[in-house]
């Protein structure tokens, strides 16, 4: 059980405090000099460090999938406790990769890394694809158990509670197995600096997506614009109700 590796897919998602706006061009959303936030990687990622720390796992690698800018999101992941990092790396025009693409690349360092257990938020907090997790499990045909809100390690398995409408439901899943992280399931820390510090310098790999053997990453939708909505118009006091419904009958509302 102590040699037992954890391998957590951690996504670069813009913060949803963010206001976001289109960026020049009008294809995609303004990314850069925003914070980035990824709770359910985080809750994810704080499980695999607290087994390790349990002495339930040996070792904690975080994978991202994505442009070089997701280089910052795994120094943040190794500052939160992860051993080791790898990007696969899109270049500059390529992607943005679908959920199938993304579970291919995190199957493809699964196959050469061997880890015995891997965690992944249930969902990323930017298109709510929520689908991962289950595709990568499919593909690597792994028992998987999403929405878990405990996890615990056994010789040779690990057993999951889920929340499911109305109660809740417990697993056992043979090892090698994927779990997907709900809310509940902890409350990650903060990155300290002193932590900080030691993640500059914990090994981060950079792998190129072509160098995994993957076919070139060709989405199957997209984006061919992206709008803001209408700026809203300034909203009017009236003095009482029989105002109010007159004016919502002017403009249609009633
Ligand atoms: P999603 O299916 O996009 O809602 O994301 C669910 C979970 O899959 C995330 O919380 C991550 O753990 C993982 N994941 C999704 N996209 C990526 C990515 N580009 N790189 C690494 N992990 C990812």
């Amino acid at each position: 059980m102590a040699a037992l590796k954890v391998l957590v897919g951690v996504k670069r998602v813009i913060d949803f405090a963010v206001k976001v706006r289109v960026a020049p061009g009008g294809a995609a959303v303004q990314s850069q000099g925003v914070k980035h936030a990824k709770p359910f990687c985080e809750i994810a990622l704080e499980e695999a460090v607290r087994l390790r720390e349990r002495g339930a796992a040996a070792s904690v690698l975080a994978v991202s999938v994505g442009t070089a800018a997701c280089q910052e999101t795994l120094r943040a992941a190794l500052a939160l406790g992860a051993d080791r990092a790898v990007l696969v790396q899109l270049r500059e025009g390529e992607g943005p990769p679908g959920p199938r693409e993304v579970a291919a690349a995190l199957g493809a360092v699964v196959a050469k890394e061997k880890p015995q257990l891997v965690i992944l938020g249930k969902q990323a907090i930017d298109d709510d694809c929520n689908q991962t997790g289950q595709i990568l499990a499919a593909m690597l045909d792994w028992p998987q158990a999403t929405f878990a809100s405990h996890v615990e390690l056994e010789p040779g398995s690990v057993r999951v509670q889920r929340e499911v409408d109305g109660g809740l439901e417990t697993l056992r899943l043979r090892l090698p197995a994927l779990v997907t992280a709900d809310l509940r399931l902890n409350e990650p820390r903060y990155a300290t600096l002193p932590n900080i510090m030691k993640a500059k310098k914990k090994p981060l790999e950079v792998v190129e997506w072509a160098g995994l053997g993957l076919a070139p990453p060709l989405p199957r939708l997209r984006v061919l614009g992206l709008e803001e909505p209408p700026a809203r118009g300034g909203g009017e006091r009236v003095d009482d109700v029989t105002t109010l419904v007159d004016k919502l009958r002017q403009c249609g509302r009633i």
